[in-house]
């Protein structure tokens, strides 16, 4: 097969190895656990089940959906937006169904990316911030997040070059993988820079829910302005554990809405109707489920940050996300760590260099396994340390 250039630019999966590796284990019947994956373990609250359920069984939504999605999801997301960032969107023009925010990541580099344009990224970052610009035959360009400023890009450092030729960024807070989150006025410079330099600014917000300690987390577009310069991506996946469903929302801008919008509706044919009016119920919808949900991940994390503590390891205790960012001892690298870990503990921890070269130094560990099966990871680690 003759495939084509843009295929060979693909970053490399740097799980398949560890993929290779865990199914081996297994084969010969060791007893590997899992700490890698992003996925809450918890299933969809029942009263979206149910929902989902009475709306599947409706032969109204067993049609094409429209690709523009329905006046009630869009409004639905407007009203989720005015009640808990006290944001105003306009559902007719500044928001968009999206089959989960991957994929809005990946597409939107298309409506913006030329040969030779370049999209910034954060860097460790989730990975499609550098597949998807290289697939729309453009040039990822990666901001390293340091611990000392916050896991926060350093904006002033972007080499002058590079700027001109940018034209669109992501960021993501709270932050996956680094657990960080945002509570100075970076939102604010943020939308300073994107119009300054007229760079879109596409801010990623998987986890604005999934916080702890009373921390609440901002939407980017509660920073003046913002609206004139980016979007951003909400999405249903981790805060309502519907992962598996596919669903989210681009908003804010109107003109990136609408060449999102036109670009789609060349490639799929939108959204299953049942899921849209689904998605209102768990937006609009009683909210103790996420509260429930953050409780359980504060209970694993302290478990987790407690334990790497005692075994003299200097970590971090995230006020949100699903993951802890992890310092590998003296003497190893990301790699070097979680291969060891695996080889002899039978558990599995992404090494961060695969979030990007900035997460060298540090592995992942999800928060997404049950509460026994963490504890013996843990004990395991601390045996072979
Ligand atoms: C999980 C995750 C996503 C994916 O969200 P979907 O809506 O399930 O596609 C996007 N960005 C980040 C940072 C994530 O961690």
């Amino acid at each position: 097969m003759r495939f084509s250039r843009r295929m060979d630019g693909l970053p490399p999966y740097l799980f398949a190895e560890i993929e290779r590796k865990v199914s081996e284990k297994r084969r010969q019947g060791v007893d590997v656990i899992s700490l890698g994956i992003g996925d809450p373990d918890m299933p969809t609250p029942a009263h979206i089940v149910e929902e989902m359920q009475r709306q599947v069984a409706d032969p109204a939504n067993h049609q094409y959906p429209n690709n523009r999605g329905l006046d009630e999801f869009r409004e639905g997301v407007a009203t989720f937006y005015r009640n808990r960032f006290g944001v105003e969107l306009d559902p007719e023009t500044e928001v968009f169904p999206l089959l989960g925010a991957k994929e809005g990541i990946a597409h939107i580099c298309m409506s913006f990316l030329d040969e030779g344009d370049v999209c910034l990224g954060a860097d460790p970052g989730y990975p499609v911030y550098a597949g998807g610009p290289v697939l729309a035959g453009g040039t990822a360009v990666s901001m390293p997040l340091k611990p000392e400023l916050g896991f926060q890009p350093n904006l002033a450092a972007i080499d002058v070059d590079i700027l001109k030729r940018s034209k669109m960024l992501f960021v993501n807070y709270p932050n996956n993988p680094t657990g960080a989150v945002i509570e100075d006025d970076f939102f604010e410079r943020l939308t300073d820079f994107g119009r300054k330099h007229d760079i879109a600014i596409i801010h990623d917000n998987a986890y604005s829910e999934i916080t702890f300690n009373g921390y609440t987390a901002p939407s980017f577009l509660q920073a003046p302005g913002s609206k004139e310069v980016g979007i951003e991506f909400y999405s249903l996946s981790k805060t309502y554990n519907m992962t598996g469903w596919r669903i989210g929302a681009a908003v804010g801008n109107a003109e990136i809405i609408e060449a999102l919008w036109r670009l789609k509706t060349n490639m799929d044919s939108g959204m299953f109707q049942a899921l849209q009016r689904t998605a209102v119920t768990a937006m609009t919808g009683p909210q103790q489920c996420v509260k429930d949900m953050c409780d359980l991940y504060q209970r694993r994390r302290d478990l987790v940050v407690g334990t790497l503590r005692e075994i003299g390891i200097d970590v971090a205790s995230p006020k949100g996300t699903i993951y802890i960012w992890v310092p590998v001892p003296d003497g190893y690298t990301s790699v070097s760590f979680a291969d060891m870990v695996l080889d002899k503990c039978a558990v599995v921890v992404p090494p961060g260099s695969g979030y990007g070269p900035g997460g060298e130094g540090f592995v992942r560990i999800s928060l997404t396994a049950p509460d026994e099966r963490i504890i013996e990871a843990l004990e395991r680690i601390k045996d072979n340390l």
